[in-house]
């Protein structure tokens, strides 16, 4: 008999974010002193699950973080979220971490020290367990690929659903894209992945080999494939955006919370995108992150 599966298992990165403003991006070898710093949390597993959690689904972390000062933060933010950290391991290598420097006309340079993230190269029993009870899989390219592989096929043998969100860009080797789902790119992922400079042309590749896949179009929406053809145009709430930063995790957590209670493609993306639009009203990715009441009332 079927095993009853519930909730989301994020398989993921966890990093605290350090962003310096500057004037303007340091030349090689140049000194520059910040405008100002500050930490926020970070990574786009961290981002997903707490949009996960705040949409309303039971959460499960699987990842890694260092035994310092930001692991001890990012736990906060988990916990504050409702998010189940009991499997996120905790690391001898430091908490992951990207700076991050903004100019003052908002261009920006990204080192990314994947440090703890690095660590999660293969999957524990309790890990393999919680995915094959789960009832999505939630997944981005911040890990080592060999974890996000093994994880897709432990789920996809259990009749989890696979959800991976293909970002940051890169080629998807076949025995990970065959146990995936539905898809999830930018429309920049799109077109790397799907190896053509036009859109329409990547997409229609990407949609032929997984039978749902979501191409997030910024503030044009939304397309979403199934079976190879575009199935639906989403568009995208008309608000006053702020800050745009995180709007594709938020979108991401969303879906995947509203995949997880049972709702169909078309609704699970209105969803989303009523989310993402409240997130790109205020500063910050975590922070901006709406509550289940808030995407409820707007969808209302
Ligand atoms: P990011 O890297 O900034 O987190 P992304 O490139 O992964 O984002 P986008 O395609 O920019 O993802 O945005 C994801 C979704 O967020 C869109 O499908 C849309 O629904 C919503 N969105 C993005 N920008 C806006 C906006 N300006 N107004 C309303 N909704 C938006």
């Amino acid at each position: 008999m079927a095993q009853e599966r519930s909730g989301i298992v994020m398989v993921g990165s966890a990093n605290m974010d350090i962003v310096f403003t500057v004037e303007r991006i340091p030349q090689p070898g140049e000194t520059l002193l910040a405008e100002s710093v500050a930490t926020y949390p970070g990574g786009k597993g961290l981002n997903q699950a707490v949009a996960a959690a705040r949409a309303g689904a039971p959460t499960t972390f699987v990842g890694s973080l260092g035994r310092d000062e930001h692991g001890g933060e990012l736990a906060v933010t988990m916990t504050d979220a409702g998010i189940d950290r009991t499997l996120v391991r905790s690391s001898a290598a430091p908490t992951g971490q990207a700076f991050i420097v903004v100019a003052d006309s908002a261009e920006n340079t990204i080192i990314v020290a994947s440090g703890a993230n690095a660590e999660v190269t293969a999957l524990t029993e309790p890990e393999r367990a919680a995915i094959a009870s789960a009832s999505v899989l939630l997944m981005q390219l911040e890990l080592p690929i060999g974890v996000v592989t093994e994880a897709a096929q432990v789920a996809k043998s259990a009749g989890t659903t696979v959800m991976l969100n293909a970002a940051p860009a890169r080629e998807l080797p076949d025995e990970l894209i065959s146990a995936v789902d539905c898809l999830i790119v930018n429309e920049h992922e799109a077109c790397l992945i799907g190896g053509s400079d036009d859109l329409a042309e990547a997409s229609a590749r990407l949609a032929a080999r997984v039978d749902r896949l979501i191409v997030t179009l910024g503030s044009d929406g939304s397309a979403l494939y199934e079976g190879g053809v575009e199935l639906a145009r989403v568009p995208a709430r008309r608000v006053d955006a702020v800050d745009t930063t995180g709007a594709g995790d938020t979108y991401c957590g969303a879906f995947a919370a509203a995949i997880a209670e049972g709702r169909d493609l078309e609704s699970s993306a209105a969803f989303a995108t009523a989310a993402a639009a409240l997130s790109v009203q205020a500063l910050g990715a975590v922070p901006s992150i709406p509550g289940r009441d808030r995407i409820e009332a707007m969808l209302a």
